[in-house]
């Protein structure tokens, strides 16, 4: 995407009005406790939103470093998880909010472990539990992960670690105790001192923004689009900040906000609203609780302006089918004989295609199971058509091939048509075979179509061979007299597969019959080198007869290329007209039969057009 002038953009206003707003407030105290951050200027006061694709918005220093602090916490939890696994992580660290102060020294007795990784207490058992050779391996461990998250490379104030690190005995104190109880083992001065450490990470109001963004994109850094962790982790970070993130003040924050989020004593908040953007702010002056004040009035303002919280009202969940029409009403380019299209016209409603629109999860498929369901008796044919389909989540593939068993048991041929590949790859990994995908509602229809033709011997082998001239589907009202007075005007040419048969923009001047082989009729599309399918000739039928009728307009609109190897009988107009003197019923039929096909042709196109306008 091109870097946009946010000079004009509602959303860069809004963040700069509310950063007005609240750039005034002087409540709440910085931290001292920490001897190092009281040297921080209070009136350090800076925002910023990153959406999952990249774009931040900024106000005030948002540029401006300050230590990490307690936000630190559910980013090491994500690392203690890749490290040991969800579930062995829950047997040391729990998840249980406890409306205590960060500080606390309280433990869950019952199942001897912290409460929750969100407080100091479970903090420092998560790191305790980082891998690595020694204290500079696990530690360089930790800095990389944040930097995945940030990034950029990230660095320490040493200043505020050795401050922390020398008075920061209460911390101490509940390590011992966790050593104690047995929650902790190993080295307990390094797990601290790397504790310590990973508190003291430098990061800016933007570096929080894309750090929660990484989280609202599923783990993927929406600047490098590098992986920073696994989407079940990124589940767990979520659900920990929601419940425990902002310590004491957890349920409100979630009652009146409603994101997920971490603050530290640094100053910073980060919140995430999945899927859609991540927020970090920076105001050193916090409430007795430790969370910036600053901070949680824009968090809640943001949250109140945009109605960010997660319960509010959602949309309820509208059909993922757009459109549903049978192979009756709407065929495929493929042209056909008149025996044939007879038999389509009524044999294709076994053919069933609904075209899906929107993104596809549990709600939008339900109903479109609850359709197929009550599809009529005599489907054959599913196509189900993804080309306008959005995200498409993870039950929306269990739930898509248990369609697929469901058909399997119907005997019911489905057929997917313009998915992403992506989609089609996650499907393979379900058993889904390269049969199921084509790539067109139009490939597959004929597809379908073919295979009902050659099951009632109507299929296009029945004329393999090359098709005298009486057996062309124009000469099928006419008397042997009539075709032998006509076939001597026809000369036979013949051509190689991809020979050009017409080209568009040459002299309209000739009429002709294929005989043997297939053409097709494409159009180029504009700003692309994709051609699309008007139509595909088969032997029996006769094309370029068009011209014939437009007196003014005598150019070719579209080429026409041989698929295979094609023979066609070929009639010059002057020639034909020749016919006006010597034979002028002969020609009079001939226009007949031409009207006749137009007429048949425009009441399909009709009927194809209120079949695809009706929903
Ligand atoms: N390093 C700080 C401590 O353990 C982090 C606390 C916080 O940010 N709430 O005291």
């Amino acid at each position: 995407m091109n870097k946009p002038n946010l000079e004009y953009s509602p959303i860069q206003t809004s963040i700069i009005n509310i950063y007005q707003r609240y750039q005034s407030v002087k409540e709440g105290k910085v931290a001292t406790y920490i001897p190092e951050l009281s040297k921080v200027d209070p009136n350090l006061f800076g925002i910023c939103i990153t959406t999952p694709d990249g774009q931040s918005y900024q106000a005030g220093e948002s540029h401006h470093c300050f230590t990490i602090q307690s936000i630190s916490k559910p980013f090491v939890y994500g690392l203690a998880i890749v490290d040991h696994g969800l579930e062995k992580i829950m047997t040391k660290v729990g998840v249980e909010p406890t409306g205590e102060a960060f500080n606390s020294i309280i433990f869950d007795e019952e199942n001897n472990r912290p409460y929750n990784p969100m407080v100091n207490a479970g903090a420092i058992a998560t790191t305790a539990l980082i891998q690595g050779n020694g204290y500079e391996e696990r530690f360089n461990r930790i800095l990389r992960m944040f930097e995945r998250f940030a990034g950029r490379s990230l660095e320490v104030d040493e200043a505020v670690f050795e401050s922390e690190r020398a008075t920061g005995h209460r911390n101490r104190a509940i390590a011992y105790l966790e050593l104690n109880a047995q929650m902790l083992e190993g080295n307990i001065d390094e797990h601290l001192d790397l504790y310590f450490r990973q508190c003291s990470i430098l990061v800016n109001a933007k570096d929080l923004a894309v750090m929660a963004a990484t989280l609202a994109n599923n783990g993927i850094n929406p600047i490098t689009k590098q992986k920073a962790v696994n989407p079940e982790e990124v589940r767990a970070i979520l659900s920990v900040m929601a419940s425990c993130g902002m310590y004491d003040f957890s349920g409100e924050w979630l009652y009146r906000i409603g994101l997920p989020a971490k603050s530290g004593v640094g100053g910073g908040i980060v919140a995430v609203l999945p899927g859609q953007f991540g927020i970090g702010t920076f105001s050193p002056l916090l409430d007795p609780r430790g969370n910036s004040v600053r901070g949680i009035k824009v968090c809640e303002e943001l949250s109140q302006r945009f109605k960010f919280h997660l319960f509010n009202s959602h949309p309820i969940s509208q059909t993922c089918v757009s459109r549903i029409y049978t192979g009756a009403m709407v065929a495929s380019k493929r042209q056909r004989r008149t025996f044939q299209r007879d038999f389509l016209d009524k044999e294709g409603e076994q053919i069933l295609v609904y075209e899906l629109k929107g993104d596809l999860y549990f709600a939008t498929i339900e109903k479109l199971v609850r359709q197929l369901q009550n599809c009529q008796r005599q489907a054959k044919f599913i196509i189900l058509d993804g080309n306008r389909v959005g995200n498409v989540n993870s039950s929306a593939i269990t739930l898509l091939s248990d369609i697929r068993q469901w058909c399997i048991s119907q005997k019911i041929t489905l057929i997917l048509t313009g998915f992403p590949q992506t989609t089609i790859t996650r499907l393979k990994a379900n058993n889904w075979t390269d049969e199921a995908f084509l790539g067109t509602i139009d490939n597959a229809l004929e597809w379908c179509e073919n295979y009902l033709l050659e099951q009632s011997n109507y299929g296009d082998k029945t004329f393999k061979d090359k098709l005298s001239l009486g057996d062309m589907d124009i000469f099928n009202t006419f008397t042997e007299e009539e075709k032998a007075a006509i076939a001597p005007l026809f000369t036979e040419v013949s051509y190689q597969p991809n020979d050009v048969i017409i080209q568009e923009g040459e002299k309209a001047d000739r009429l002709f019959l294929l005989a043997k082989g297939m053409a097709t009729v494409s159009l180029s599309l504009s700003d692309s080198n994709q051609r699309k399918r008007l139509t595909t000739y088969i032997p029996g039928i006769a094309f370029g007869e068009l011209a014939l009728f437009n007196v003014n307009v005598s150019q070719r609109t579209a080429d026409i290329v041989a698929d295979t190897e094609v023979t066609c009988y070929v009639l010059p107009f002057d020639k034909l007209k020749t016919l006006l003197v010597t034979n002028p019923e002969i020609y009079i039929k001939l226009l007949q039969t031409f009207g006749t096909t137009l007429v048949n042709t425009i009441k399909r196109a009709t009927l194809e057009i209120r079949s695809l306008s009706a929903q």
